[in-house]
């Protein structure tokens, strides 16, 4: 059984079937009333999940590429910006802003841990000009989540605005872009939203606009000014990627159908579930309980044995992928996505996948300890 695939790696991850059926239908011209009317409903769709009033604009790229909408729309040579640094997802938006030709006042927290809004306040009231700061939600690379709303509640005193990364979190972990001041807040298709890749997704705030209007950095394919024209009647400035359009509703009436709240709750569920079973099996979580992401756990590998070994196991044997460690983590952490489609069986599949590996390869773990925590979050008995 070759093809008999488990993905587990935060991005790609699988689509279902049912999104996957809808992608399948004849493509339809993106000057059409069909594609107004797909459009028009998306965002309906696509602000509800967001918590928003603002405009959304549905971009045709990579996750990255709508980071660098956000940067090019706001920043320009010489503004000083604030970004938070704790995995390589923020060091992006360093050099995001630094090629934008930004000063950059970086605020490096350790790899693993959440940032300190409290923080942010001092170096906000130190440099009243920075013009934007620029945060991360969900820190892929680390599988931390940060404090979305109290970073907005102290960025929403200053004139600065709050650009979020929320390419992996959003559609797993809830996020209120106006109740918690998010000016721009920024997705991609292929991680948390159930879609393969090709689409990123960015709201954007009345405050955020005024920047973008006076901002004289050069930008041309992520103008959000010719997109905003085009927005007005339900177009894009250029070809989107129409089919990606057709499976995001579907991707959101599913979600929509679930309830957002369960589709979060179910989030948190499978993190526990695989935090209890990781403790279980006697290895250690990179992430402390008070900011571990609900939709991708980072595990230490245990002593003596490369993370990337495991990960060759459990591809090989039982086809199952987990990822590895990004920069200074390469083959010291596994990550194991738990994002988008995922459900119990997935956590059960991933532990018993795991506990496997580490016998395969002489590391005596308990076989059958790590599934049965897990098991017990789902049946909820108390541990
Ligand atoms: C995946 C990811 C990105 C980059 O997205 P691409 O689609 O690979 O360009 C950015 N930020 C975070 C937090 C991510 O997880």
């Amino acid at each position: 059984m070759r093809d008999k695939a488990y993905l587990m790696i935060p991005g790609p991850t699988p689509v279902p079937p049912s999104v996957a059926a809808a992608m399948t239908a004849p493509v339809i011209g993106h000057r059409s009333e069909d594609f107004q009317g797909l459009h028009s409903a998306i965002i309906t769709k696509l602000q509800k999940l967001f918590q928003t009033q603002n405009e959304i604009y549905v971009l045709t790229s990579s996750g990255t590429g709508g980071m660098e909408s956000a940067v090019a729309n706001t920043v320009g040579p010489g503004d000083k910006v604030l970004t938070l640094v704790g995995g390589k997802f923020g060091e992006r938006w360093s050099e995001l802003c630094r090629a934008y030709g930004a000063e950059v006042i970086e605020e490096n927290y350790e790899w693993g841990k959440c940032v300190d809004p409290r923080v942010i306040k001092g170096l906000l009231d130190a440099h009243p000009d920075i013009k934007a700061v620029f945060a991360t939600q969900n820190e892929t690379s680390t599988a931390v989540v940060n404090d979305i709303e109290a970073i907005g509640k102290t960025v929403a005193e200053t004139p600065a605005l709050l650009i979020v990364d929320g390419v992996s979190g959003v559609g797993g972990i809830e996020i209120k872009v106006d109740r918690w001041h998010v000016d721009i807040l920024t997705t991609g298709s292929q991680k948390s939203l159930m879609l393969p890749p090709g689409l990123a997704i960015q709201s954007v705030s009345e405050k955020a606009w005024k920047v973008i209007e006076n901002n004289n950095s050069p930008r041309y394919y992520f103008d959000l000014r010719k997109a905003r024209k085009q927005y007005a009647k339900w177009n894009t400035a250029y070809t989107p990627a129409v089919s990606l359009f057709v499976g995001l509703q579907a991707a959101l009436d599913m979600m929509l159908e679930e309830g957002l709240d369960n589709v979060y709750a179910r989030h948190r569920l499978l993190r526990d579930a695989t935090r209890a079973a990781v403790r279980a099996l006697g290895l250690k979580l990179m992430v402390e309980d008070g900011c571990a992401s609900p939709v991708v756990t980072s595990i230490w590998a245990p002593e003596g044995i490369g993370a990337d070994d495991i990960r060759k196991v459990l591809r090989k044997e039982y086809g199952i992928t987990f990822a590895g460690g990004q920069a200074k983590l390469k083959n010291k952490i596994m990550r194991i996505a738990h994002m988008g489609y995922a459900d119990k069986m997935d956590v059960i599949i991933a532990i018993s996948g795991l506990e496997m590996s580490l016998a395969r390869l002489g590391c005596p773990v308990a076989q059958g300890a790590g599934v049965k925590a897990a098991q017990q979050v789902f049946l909820g008995v108390r541990q």
